[in-house]
């Protein structure tokens, strides 16, 4: 088994159920249970399923939408807080296995800076993930510039993980089926890094770094189309859009077992920018393990996706 971190790897804490729970759907009440058991563990579940895996460690994020959902700022900005001081304690009892993701309130562009800032030089944490737009706004907007200056110095990376749309397409109507993981959420997070890199974000914090779970939210298949509709539609950009693609967003292989959008995503971005995820324990962490050591693919390669790029990327041992 190739040694692996893992970088998005959920958690509950007490208090955050019900944010999650808004955007399970229709799930059998019995599979359900055993998840939110999984969520809330930080012991023998979680580290026997990371064993089985060959994951070393685990970077632990909130299971969303969490504060991204709450509707009162302030309310938001303290349970974040309150959550990563909960997170640090749980990653302390067990430094060697486990790092934290900051969870932020983005609803104040310099509490959620400052809280960045806290999470990454005092309770030493990795970086942050935010889940999706917060009560519909996304991370380009312009109140949020002083937010991208300080995750810039601080040379964060900002993990954007999936939401629920604000509404959801016509275009899914009548298909249950294809809401959520199955589809809708690729849209919803690919649509939402893309409005960084054509709102100019990254040409406004060009060391600005973001990453995506999902072998890249299909983002690393796009990249030509990218660039020529951008060149035809008169898009006002300092570079093509594949460029800030390639060196502004890392990948992660969250729940996707498979090699063709692997290879897709190395061809297209290099294979020092795609990392291992498991998405547990909304996917099995075994089956990933065993995919990350089996997928054909150079030792080396190998041993860089499943360890080392994160390692480097995140500043993790
Ligand atoms: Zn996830």
């Amino acid at each position: 088994m190739v040694k692996k971190i893992a970088l998005e790897e959920h958690f509950l804490c007490p208090g955050f159920e019900g944010y999650w729970q808004s955007t399970v759907g229709d799930v059998d009440p019995k599979i359900l249970a055993q998840v939110v058991a999984r969520l809330s563990d930080f012991g023998d579940l979680r580290l026997k399923s990371m064993d089985a895996a060959g994951i070393e460690r685990a970077v632990l994020s909130i299971a969303g939408p969490g504060v991204q959902a709450e509707t009162d700022g302030r309310i938001a900005t303290r349970r974040a807080r309150d959550a990563n001081d909960f997170l640090a304690r749980e990653v302390q009892r067990r430094p060697n296995r486990y790092s934290g993701f900051a969870h932020l309130a983005m609803q104040d562009a310099n509490a959620a800076a400052d809280e960045l800032e806290r999470c990454m030089t005092e309770l030493k944490f990795a970086g942050c993930m935010i889940n999706g737009h917060t009560n519909g706004q996304y991370l380009d907007h312009p109140s949020l510039d002083p937010f991208w200056k300080r995750a810039e110095a601080l040379g964060a990376v900002i993990y954007i993980h999936p939401t629920d749309p604000v509404t959801p397409s016509p275009a899914l109507e009548g298909h249950k089926g294809l809401r959520r993981a199955t589809w809708e959420w690729t849209f919803e997070t690919g649509s939402h890094a893309l409005r960084l890199v054509f709102g100019g974000v990254f040409d406004r914090f060009p060391r600005a770094r973001i990453a995506l779970g999902h072998m890249g939210e299909t983002l690393p298949f796009l990249l030509w189309r990218f660039d020529s509709r951008a060149k035809l539609y008169g898009i006002k950009l300092a570079k093509p859009p594949s460029e800030y693609i390639k060196a502004n967003i890392l990948v992660a292989t969250s729940g996707m077992c498979s090699a063709e959008p692997l290879n897709c995503a190395i061809a297209a971005l290099g294979h020092d920018r795609i990392m291992f995820a498991a998405d547990y324990p909304f996917e099995a962490a075994e089956e990933a393990g065993h995919w990350m050591d089996d997928v054909a693919l150079n030792e080396t390669v190998r041993a860089d996706i499943a360890y080392n790029n994160a390692a480097k990327h995140f500043g993790l041992r």
